[in-house]
């Protein structure tokens, strides 16, 4: 059973270095957050875009949160996949709709995401849980493990148990929120000396946080449980949530991942102003975004029977999180400047087309 991809919009302010600019010239017409429309012009020409939720400037990082990614979180502790990626140009607002400033108010999706499991699974007497954490980016169709820099084993692999799963990752088992972070911060500086290192900038690479959420029934409450299961499963009036959630749960156990997904930049470049390097990059990027667009095309399309997980390890990672019982969420990141219209309106299309 496949669940919609909810796609949002979400537009930033004009950030300091285009407010000083000359050229403070915006392209963003109107939005109207009735009708979830927003209107870019470009030259004499208008053109309307409908999402599921359009974010304007002013809204907060705790709203974006509140509504993209709290029931996706409440979901996966109960045992279902989740993913949440942001997609855009660089520099239009990805990483801090991710990340965020950490410790602020301005924190973004993934501290947050820390502190509502934490809180949610701090208050389940009945289960007791494993939170573990992999890290990984992918540059260029290679996998680097940002937590153990040094792995060479990270393989993408399939298995008839497991289905596609990377192997080799290191995991760590974390306890808090703080332990979290802790993690994310040796990650980043891991990741920038992986960068240098590769005489590359990480925004051309796809980051992918993961995290596993195992359940299993603390063993007084088993014998209940195991009732109230049993009764429950054999009324017919199940909602789809339930059913949707057998398929990972065992019915003393479950496992539900996250998948939060900071995408690489999705601007195209123009091939006579880089070559070598700098090409190489923006066609693997130009790949694994096209094949990640057509892979949630083909799911949302019911005339699709083949969707081509296999076109980048983009969409291989996340086979078993699009294909199977998931929910998931695009934020399309796009800022306000009339210079980069093309890329706002080839931003705005693809998240039209994921819907
Ligand atoms: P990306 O990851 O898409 O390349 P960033 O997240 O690095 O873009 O954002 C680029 C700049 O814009 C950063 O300085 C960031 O702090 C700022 N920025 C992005 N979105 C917002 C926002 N909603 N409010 C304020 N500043 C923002
Ligand atoms: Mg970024």
């Amino acid at each position: 059973m496949y669940e919609k991809v909810k796609v949002a919009v979400r537009l930033r302010p004009l950030i300091e270095q285009e407010l000083l600019a000359k050229d403070k010239a915006i392209c963003v017409d109107s939005i109207d957050n009735q009708k979830k429309s927003i209107i870019i012009k470009k030259d004499f020409e208008k053109r309307q875009f409908n999402f599921d939720t359009i974010f304007d400037p002013k809204v907060t990082q705790s709203q974006i949160y509140n509504e993209i990614a709290r029931n996706i979180v409440t979901s996966a502790i109960k045992g279902f996949n989740g993913t949440i990626f942001c997609y855009g140009q660089t520099g239009t607002g990805k990483t801090y709709t991710m990340m965020g400033k950490i410790d602020t108010e301005e924190k973004g999706i993934i501290p947050r995401t820390f502190e509502q499991i934490f809180n949610e699974i701090a208050l389940d007497d009945d289960y007791s849980y494993s939170v573990q954490i992999g890290y990984l980016h992918i540059y260029m169709e290679m996998l680097l493990d940002l937590i153990r820099p040094d792995n060479s084993e990270v393989k993408i692999r399939e298995s008839l148990d497991h289905g596609v799963f990377v192997s080799g990752l290191k995991w760590l088992t974390v306890e808090s929120p703080s332990e979290c972070l802790k993690i994310i911060n040796q990650a980043e500086k891991n990741k920038v000396i992986a960068f240098t290192n590769l005489n590359a900038h990480s925004s051309r690479s796809h980051s992918i946080l993961i995290i596993k959420l195992d359940k299993k029934l603390q063993r007084q409450h088993s014998k209940s449980v195991t009732t109230f299961n049993k009764n429950y499963t054999s009324k017919s009036n199940l909602s789809q949530d339930f059913i949707l959630g057998q398929l990972n749960q065992n019915i003393n156990c479950s496992v539900g991942t996250l998948y939060l997904v900071d995408l690489a930049g999705s601007e195209r470049i123009k091939k006579s102003k880089v070559s070598g390097d700098r090409l190489n990059e923006a066609r693997s990027i130009n790949c694994s975004l096209t094949a990640l667009g057509k892979c949630i095309h083909a799911l949302t399309c019911t005339k699709y029977t083949f969707i081509p997980f296999r076109d980048s390890k983009l969409t291989r990672i996340l086979q078993e999180a699009l294909g199977g019982n998931c929910k998931t969420a695009l934020i399309i990141n796009i800022g306000p400047a009339v210079k980069h219209v093309e890329e706002t309106l080839s931003s705005l299309t693809f998240g039209m087309r994921a819907m």
